[in-house]
């Protein structure tokens, strides 16, 4: 091969120094040309996600020449002032994971995360796991008014393959974030869509002794049927550092088309009199666990604060 001849190729996996870039001539481990180093720290550079032109030094080994502008990043925001870290460059979409049950879904906190989701303009998908605990039926009265909203619901039993082949399909082609708590069986789904991933389950970290994500950084794992899965981007991606409380009301799907309804054009929908929102919420159109979600968010109070 001639020299000057590159490659383009998809970044897996990014981990001290070195990346692992999967090509059209297959997985080659690369290192970065000095050049590109010096401009900026090397985390943020490339990270998983980033589309690569890579030069190829003998089979399976090469060196980065040049990274493609991103369409958009997942990053993990440090608080105010800090610089922001890559976490997965250019997802298509998230997929938010929570469990039926066992743990009990936090709908609250599947609330912030849709905020972040809408944020960052990226399109959001919920998957409900453990569906065999509860029956798809009880899982579709808690998680039904998302599909309301528009949100793409699939209920899913990485034990049972219940719905497997239908969340196949969306992933099908896509770079996908999946992001949940632990225990929801963000590692068991995976192993059922791609079996073989070889992600290990609580019972095996738990039985080797080893502990699971060391590192926050993800991998993109390859799907058989094309696109790629990022194995846990972590929580800390979603959180809302920095968001003005002034804008929350633009991120629930539901209130943003209400507010210019509202007396006051910077009504907070807290306490203002003839506020279209609350009126929305009294009449029913708005589900008053969404509301109460835009309530905290807005004054900065966690999903984990006793309910009002
Ligand atoms: P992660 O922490 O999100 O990666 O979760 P794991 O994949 O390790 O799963 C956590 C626990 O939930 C394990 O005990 C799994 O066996 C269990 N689990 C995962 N998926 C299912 C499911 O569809 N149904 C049931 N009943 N249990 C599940
Ligand atoms: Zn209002």
């Amino acid at each position: 091969m001639p020299e000057d001849e590159s490659i383009s190729g998809l970044i897996l996996r990014a981990q001290s120094g070195f990346f692992d870039v999967e090509t059209d001539a297959g997985m080659v481990r690369c290192q970065m040309r000095g050049r590109l180093t010096q401009r900026r720290l090397e985390s943020d550079v490339v990270a998983a996600g980033d589309r690569v032109q890579v030069s190829l030094l003998e089979p399976g080994v090469g060196v980065i020449e040049s990274v493609e502008p991103r369409a958009r990043v997942l990053s993990r925001r440090a608080p105010s002032g800090k610089r922001e870290q890559i976490l997965l460059a250019n997802p298509d979409q998230v997929a938010f994971v929570f469990a039926a049950a066992e743990p009990e879904p936090n709908l609250r906190l599947l609330d912030r995360l849709l905020v972040a989701a809408e944020r960052e303009a990226l399109p959001a998908v919920i998957i409900v796991n453990k569906i065999d605990l509860t029956g798809r039926k009880a899982a579709a009265g808690v998680f039904g008014i998302y599909e309301e909203l528009g949100y793409p619901v699939f209920y899913v039993s990485a034990k049972s393959g219940k719905g497997i082949p239908e969340l196949r399909k969306q992933l099908r082609g896509r770079v996908s974030a999946l992001a949940g708590k632990s225990g929801v069986g963000k590692s068991s789904l995976l192993n059922a869509i791609q079996p073989g991933a070889g992600l290990p389950t609580q019972e095996l970290s738990q039985a080797t002794g080893k502990g699971r994500h060391a590192t926050v950084f993800p991998e993109l794992i390859p799907l058989s049927e094309g696109g790629h899965v990022a194995d846990t981007p972590g929580l800390k991606a979603f959180a809302l550092w920095d968001i003005e409380p002034e804008e929350v009301d633009a991120y629930f799907r539901e209130l943003r088309p209400l507010v210019q309804d509202c007396a006051f054009s910077d009504c907070s929908h807290l306490h203002e009199p003839d506020c279209a929102v609350v009126r929305a919420v009294e009449e029913g159109r708005v589900d008053p666990g969404r509301y109460e979600s835009y309530v905290r968010i807005r004054l900065g109070e966690d999903e984990d604060a006793p309910a009002r």
